[in-house]
């Protein structure tokens, strides 16, 4: 039924193409091959209609999706959304109605078996078909009554496992896109915490371990499934009965705004001056805490000052942005570097700063609402930045530079107050010599006579000139960073540009 995608494979002679019956294919529109397609797969746009969740199908629900612009079909027990699909198949879209709201495992096969179907409708995976309950009267088998439920959302459980020397706790979370960053472990004083965020809820394992384990903990994620397994080193060879007593939450799966920031008391490492007011500070994770900040989000850092605890965010950086430095100084899955501004009359700022090395901060669970998804597919990418508004771009800027292979362009403008406020200057200076997609423009607010470069603060003839697309059409990003005055204004501009609302991304506080 799906038909194959290439003109070459299966050769006109083959096997495979006689079994095809003489089926013959249609003229698709333009903006329809096989590469288009593929595109599309990786945009990130939600191609199954139910963000990201795999749901079970029922019998009922499957034939209820029977029309062209809702159309679901089971292959092998597993149900995909085609409808997005329609009109990139080659076979036209009769032939793929065919199997509408049905089972079309036999059509397929009849057609062109050799079509790696699981790859091409990766993205439009729907759910697996759910099993129908068998009730039993009296030694009879029945078959249960249809039911007329929708279909239901799975929600993640765990299981565990033992040799003699490990312990792994295996969560299944049923979901695409949960990776290394979604998943957050901590073991403190005899308490297991592993924290699964898959979109904008989270998954909670909090158990005190009836036994005790060494430090290193590591953490495995088979992306394709959406299994995270987590390895723990048994500290004495015996077998366990039961993995633990349940904390609090254990096991629940709520909206990860509700579950209220955890901490983790990190050891500072190092701090070096950036400017006279900025510095660059190292903190080391606790040895049995996994956490990986995702890109464009921030952390909260945590001190007691007179007696009152206070919190305030902050967005890690790189330790540097000149990737020469192939061996970086601290392994990077260990350590978070922060690039923090003193205020002298503030309330967190100044006590931060007085912080020796050695000496423990806490520091909160990442929240933000930036997307890797974002970037996907992305050709031109503008960066608006002020003062430490710069955080959130240095590693956006760093990965969009080393991993979006459609990128043409990366232009920051950088805003300051004077010169000597500008925060790695010379490196942004030194990545723009040496990588021709990077462009750097720094712009003051308080110059001196002798600047000669641009002046004045965020302005509708600045943006203008700098935010342009060099191709039109192209796919735009444009993330915005600084006092929320600025980047309040900054939208505003853009908007007033033309640029959509999909195109340009605020960094405020969550
Ligand atoms: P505050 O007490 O907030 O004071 C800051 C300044 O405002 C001082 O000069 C103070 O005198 C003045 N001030 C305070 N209250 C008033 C008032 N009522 N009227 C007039 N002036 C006042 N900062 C970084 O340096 N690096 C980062 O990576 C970073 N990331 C951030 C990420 C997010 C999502 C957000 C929202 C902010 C981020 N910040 C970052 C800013 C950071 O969170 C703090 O706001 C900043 O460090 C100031 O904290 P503070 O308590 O020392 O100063
Ligand atoms: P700053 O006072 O040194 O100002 C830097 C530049 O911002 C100025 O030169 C000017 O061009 C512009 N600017 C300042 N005030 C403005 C206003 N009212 N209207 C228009 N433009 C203005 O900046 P700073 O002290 O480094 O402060 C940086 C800000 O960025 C903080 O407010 C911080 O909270 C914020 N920040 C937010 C995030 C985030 O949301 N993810 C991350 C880091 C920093």
């Amino acid at each position: 039924m799906l038909n194959v995608p290439s003109q070459a494979f299966p050769a006109p002679s083959s096997q495979q193409r006689a079994a095809s019956g003489g089926r013959s294919k249609v003229p698709l529109k333009q903006g329809r091959s096989l590469m288009d397609w593929i595109r599309l797969t990786k945009s990130g746009k939600d191609l199954t209609g139910l963000k990201g969740r795999l749901i079970e199908v029922t019998e009922e629900e499957l034939i209820k999706h029977n029309k062209k612009d809702d159309c679901w079909v089971c292959i092998r027990g597993l149900v995909y959304n085609v409808s997005p699909y329609m009109e990139y198949h080659p076979g036209g879209e009769d032939e793929l109605m065919r199997a509408a709201g049905s089972d079309g495992t036999d059509l397929f096969d009849q057609v062109h078996r050799w079509v790696n179907y699981e790859s091409m409708l990766k993205e439009c995976l729907v759910g697996r078909m759910a099993v129908k309950p068998v009730a039993v009267v009296k030694g009879i088998l029945l078959k249960s009554q249809v039911s007329d439920l929708p279909a239901k959302e799975i929600s993640p459980s765990y299981d565990w496992f033992q040799t003699e020397s490990l312990v792994t706790v295996v969560i299944y979370t049923k979901q695409k896109d949960v990776d290394s960053e979604s998943v957050i472990v901590d073991y403190q004083d005899g308490s297991f915490r592993a924290e699964v965020v898959i979109k904008d809820h989270s998954y909670l394992l909090h158990t005190e371990l009836s036994h005790e384990i060494q430090e290193d903990i590591t953490v495995r994620v088979a992306e394709k499934t959406g299994k995270v397994e987590i390895v723990l080193k048994k500290k004495d060879n015996v077998s366990w009965t039961y993995l633990g007593h349940p904390l609090e939450n254990h096991n629940s799966f709520t909206a990860y705004r509700e579950t209220g920031l955890y901490y983790r008391k990190c050891q500072l490492i190092s701090k070096v001056d950036v400017t006279h007011d900025t510095k660059l500070y190292c903190m080391m994770l606790p040895p049995a805490t996994h956490l990986q900040v995702p890109i464009g989000q921030h952390v909260y850092l945590k001190q007691t000052v007179a007696g009152t605890e206070i919190a305030k965010p902050y967005t890690p950086v790189l330790e540097s942005l000149n990737s020469d430095l192939q061996e970086p100084l601290h392994p990077p899955d260990k350590y978070i570097y922060f690039m923090i501004k003193l205020y002298h009359t503030g309330h967190f700022t100044p006590h931060f700063d007085c912080l020796q090395i050695g000496d423990y901060v806490s520091l909160s669970s990442p929240e933000g609402n930036f997307k890797k998804s974002q970037l996907q597919e992305l050709e031109e990418l503008f960066l608006l930045a002020a003062g430490t508004g710069f955080t959130p771009m240095v590693k956006l800027l760093n990965y969009a530079l080393t991993n979006i292979t459609s990128l043409r362009k990366v232009k920051l403008m950088f805003f300051n107050k004077t010169e000597g406020d500008i925060l790695w200057r010379n490196q942004l200076e030194q990545l723009a010599d040496k990588e021709r997609r990077f462009e750097v423009e720094f712009v003051l607010s308080e110059p001196t006579c002798e600047w000669t470069g641009k002046q004045g603060r965020i302005s509708l003839p600045l943006l203008s000139e700098f935010v342009k697309r060099s191709v039109e059409d192209s796919r735009v990003l444009i993330c915005i960073c600084g006092p929320a005055p600025f980047t309040e204004q900054g939208i505003r501009l853009l908007k007033d540009l033309n640029f959509s609302q999909e195109e340009i991304h605020g960094f405020t506080a969550y």
